[in-house]
């Protein structure tokens, strides 16, 4: 079987080569097609790992809380899922609601 690239019918993650779904870019001179469906998605997932790094306000204000009852950091970054920098930042604004 001598299947092109021109022929396939679906991109590498399944999703159907229509017109709506196609967009052509030039590789080294020749013309590659690329699925849209997947640029969505990849731009999206890029967009969901900047989000989460941040913390929305009010789990910001459980995360005081928690600081304030005294539980420690390694604890609060599993359960908040935070690095040190957010702990950091958590911690000044739990000294200065106390
Ligand atoms: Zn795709």
């Amino acid at each position: 079987m001598s299947a092109t690239n021109a022929a396939k019918k679906a991109c590498k993650n399944g999703h159907v080569f229509t017109p709506e779904n196609t967009y052509t870019s030039t590789s080294r001179g020749s013309p590659m097609r690329q699925c849209r469906q997947c640029r969505r998605e990849r731009s999206r997932t890029a967009q969901r790992r900047h989000r989460s790094a941040v913390l929305d306000a009010k789990a910001f204000a459980r995360l005081v809380d928690a600081i304030r009852d005294g539980v420690p950091e390694s604890d609060l970054a599993g359960r908040f899922n935070i690095n040190h920098e957010t702990f950091l930042i958590a911690a000044r604004a739990a000294k200065a609601a106390a």
